[in-house]
């Protein structure tokens, strides 16, 4: 059962108060809140059961690597992944982009190979490419979306030439909230033997996701969009490629054994997995997923569906608020601009006396703000704990906005 109270009441922050007002938190596409069990798991991890993984043999050492690990068979089932040995535990999306990027794609990407991306990637989704365009002379093709927002998956196909090695596209946008057919895409690339890449980062935050039914060769997700810590995050890599992938960064238990001449690696997915890891982290990552998976990502869905439902209606009844993508299943995120002269930082300043919290800039999609002609917009993106009531006080706040900048 999904009641918005009790969920409410798993966040102990959505009680307090921000600039004497009370916290209306509309930022979750930057980073989430996180419910009193992820707490409660991280505060265990260092008060009660710390220590290294993998390596000792003493008692809290096994309990934490026993917590630790169990977190692989979690992500598995959150991600519908065949095999926890299907999933590299890491620090989030930027370090799971990178990692393919550096272990999968370097290796294989000759100069003048082409990967495709859509002009709505994050950057963690397109900095990565451009290291491979200025060392080894890659070529990035660009996929626009159209008026609305939203992408054509036969577009993207068709961008799919006898050079490309890859396609990496984000099932949502953080920035329009469009939802991207990314299991059409697959299809379509693996019919022309061109592995996808998919960004999970929004994605995985707003509906149940099934990596086994897309497809997919790579899929990203962080754990601190996902009600879990920051610094936690993993990859489901199919295992064709996760055999094809070469070791990225080198040490600790990545390592089978090393002499001065040789050095022999770990089984995957440990291989990619150099170093102590975020451990705590990690293991409140597994509980938020399983915090998620209590409280069924379908409920989690409706309930969002219903907040986008209100707020679009809201924010798109009003002429002077101009929403950037108008996608028709798009997730409940939304990007705006105030007709008149402020800028969208001086409207996120009001915004938070009135308690509201929202992201204003150009949410590392820089391309994406290039191709809607805007340097700023506000985002006000919602979560599984945000309420109807709240995009009212939104909306009450951004009549202040009108009425002082218009
Ligand atoms: N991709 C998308 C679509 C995102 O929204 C974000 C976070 N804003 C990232 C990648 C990067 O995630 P992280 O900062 O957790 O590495």
């Amino acid at each position: 059962m999904f009641d918005i109270n009790t969920v409410r009441a798993d966040f102990p922050i959505l009680s307090r108060q921000v600039n004497g007002k009370p916290l209306v938190y509309l930022d979750n596409g930057a980073s989430a809140q996180k419910p009193q069990v992820v707490i409660d798991a991280v505060i265990c991890g260092y008060g009660e059961e710390y220590a290294n993984v993998h390596r000792g043999l003493h008692f809290l050492s096994n309990l934490s690597t026993e917590k630790y690990e169990g977190t692989r068979a979690i992500v598995a089932r959150f991600l519908n992944a065949p095999s926890e040995d299907d999933i590299i535990f890491n620090s989030g999306t930027t370090e799971g982009i990178n990692m393919v990027a550096y272990a999968w794609a370097m290796p294989r990407m000759q100069a003048r190979d082409e990967i495709v991306l859509s002009v709505m990637e994050h950057h963690a989704n397109i900095v990565p490419w451009h290291f491979l365009r200025e060392r080894q002379g890659i070529v990035i093709k660009w996929v626009d979306v159209d008026a609305n927002g939203d992408l054509d998956p036969q577009a993207v196909i068709d961008a799919i030439t006898p050079r490309t090695k890859l396609v990496a596209v984000t099932q949502v946008s953080n920035v329009l909230g469009t939802v991207v057919d990314v299991k059409t895409i697959t299809t379509g690339a693996h019919a022309k033997g061109v592995p996808v890449l998919v960004d999970g980062s929004q994605g995985a935050v707003h509906m149940a996701v099934d990596v086994a039914d897309i497809g997919c060769d790579f899929y990203v997700i962080t754990g601190h969009k996902l009600y879990g810590p920051s610094g936690s995050g993993a990859i489901y890599v199919h295992p064709d490629r996760m055999s094809e992938m070469q070791p990225f960064m080198g040490g600790g238990d990545m390592i089978r054994e090393v002499s001065k001449d040789a050095v022999t690696y770990n089984d995957p997915p440990m291989k990619f997995e150099a170093g102590t890891p975020g451990i705590v982290q990690t293991i409140g990552f597994g509980v938020a997923l399983e915090y998620m998976m209590g409280l069924g990502m379908e409920n989690i869905a409706a309930h969002e569906t219903a907040l986008r439902d209100y707020a679009s209606q809201r924010l798109n009844g009003l002429n002077w608020i101009n929403v950037q993508g108008h996608s028709a299943t798009k997730a409940a995120i939304f990007s705006f601009t105030l007709d008149g002269a402020a800028h969208a930082h001086d409207i996120s300043t009001v915004l938070d006396k009135k308690g509201v919290a929202v992201r204003a800039g150009s949410h590392c999609a820089m391309p994406l703000m290039e191709h809607l002609g805007l340097n700023a917009t506000c985002r006000a993106s919602f979560g599984l704990y945000n309420t109807t009531d709240e995009v009212d006080v939104l909306i009450d706040a951004l009549e202040l906005c009108h009425d002082l900048f218009a």
